[in-house]
């Protein structure tokens, strides 16, 4: 089956007599003792159940952990590590995960940040007690590309995990088990729910072995679960997510070539066009470059700051992966350690009509 045909009918698992064409939402918290029924929502809905059906599918996994954000999931990979544990992160991860190693499990994990585009780097980076390495490709906000499968090849030779932060691809444009991740994991908050209204976050799997199941363990027992109509409208979204996903690529592929012949323009990140560092990586591991790009203002923060109050259809907010285009100055959000340039400007590509997007950004740099 294609990915269009998958995103529309893999979430479904109706056992109703009713025979509904879509998947009821199943509030109930509690189920009939029987042997083959459900026990409790917080170990188990058939909505979530669907969902992870799904996103197992969608990412060539066997098996799906949703969870109520994008950062529990992730936090919920950590928290599977035994204590003492050291892995390998980029220095530019996606901040509120490097936060919560840096503070959550401070004493607790080792972690060393490193350039995930160095291999030398990273090879450099192991040691005895490395159980994880995780990437994030393209990563945020600067749309760096790693590659997947030759980071895949030294966490192996280490015998350690792999888990790929997929959120920027999706599994339209990349499937990180594919290239060699153990774990995919995913913020469903952006591109999956794809309207700016739903917070949520998965894991998808390669095998069923015994850290997939403390996974699973802290899901179910930690109980950050997202609820059944949270599990309802992902599915409900992702229905459209491919087409969506080239809406957003073609979008972001026609603004980044506009960005990056403007006089006003410093410099463009967008793994699709060819002075892209990652462009090649990006090219072999992906088969579209996503819908967030980024760019510097040459006259500096306070221009930047100036531009996005002069646009129309770009909304000054944070996130991403909506169909409405969201633009921020992303070091302000970032805070004072950032490592982000204070002219960046992050923009989520919109699918409102490309005239309008190219006139408006037009205006604004006038
Ligand atoms: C948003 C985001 C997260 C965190 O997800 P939440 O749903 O906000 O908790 C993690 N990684 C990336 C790349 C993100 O964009």
């Amino acid at each position: 089956m294609k990915l269009e045909t998958y995103a529309i009918h893999g979430g479904n698992i109706v056992s109703d007599t009713e025979k509904p064409v879509v998947q009821p939402i199943t509030m109930s918290t509690t189920f009939v003792h029987q042997p083959e029924s459900m026990i409790y929502t917080r170990a188990n809905n058939p909505n979530r159940k669907a969902l992870e059906q799904l996103l197992a599918g969608l990412e060539k996994g066997v098996d799906a952990a949703a969870f109520s954000s994008g950062n529990a999931a992730g936090v919920a990979v950590f928290q599977a590590l035994e204590p003492g544990s050291h892995l390998i992160a980029p220095d530019d991860m996606y901040h509120g995960l490097k936060n919560a190693i840096l503070t959550i499990f401070k004493g607790v994990l080792e972690a060393t940040f490193v350039d995930m585009t160095d291999l030398e780097k990273v090879e450099a980076s192991f040691r005895p007690n490395t159980k994880l390495v995780w990437v994030e490709t393209p990563s945020n906000p600067l749309l760096k590309v790693t590659d997947i499968e030759a980071v895949a090849k030294l966490a192996k030779e280490k015998k350690a995990l792999l888990a790929c932060d997929n959120t920027f691809a999706t599994p339209v444009f990349q499937n990180p088990i594919d290239l060699g991740a153990d774990i995919v994991m995913h913020s469903s908050t952006k591109f999956f729910g794809g309207h700016s209204d739903i917070l949520g976050g998965a894991l998808i799997t390669k095998v069923e072995d015994e850290f997939w199941a403390k996974v699973k363990n802290v899901q179910t027992g930690g109980g950050a679960v997202p609820s059944p109509m949270d599990c309802y409208y992902l599915c409900r979204s992702i229905k459209t997510l491919p087409y969506r996903m080239k809406g957003h690529a073609e979008h972001a592929m026609v603004l980044a070539n506009f960005l990056s012949n403007h006089a006003a323009i410093e410099r463009v990140y967008y793994p699709g066009l060819n002075e892209h560092p990652g462009h090649d990586i990006a090219s072999k591991q992906m088969t579209g470059f996503g819908g967030v790009l980024s760019f510097q203002v040459k006259e500096g923060a306070e221009a930047a700051d100036k531009l996005i109050q002069k646009l129309k259809y770009f909304t000054n907010a944070t996130s991403l992966g909506g169909v409405e285009s969201l633009i921020e100055r992303r070091a302000a959000v970032e805070g004072p350690d950032t490592l982000t340039p204070q002219n960046l400007i992050r923009v989520s590509v919109g699918l409102e009509h490309l005239d309008d997007l190219l006139e408006d950004l037009d205006q604004g740099l006038k």
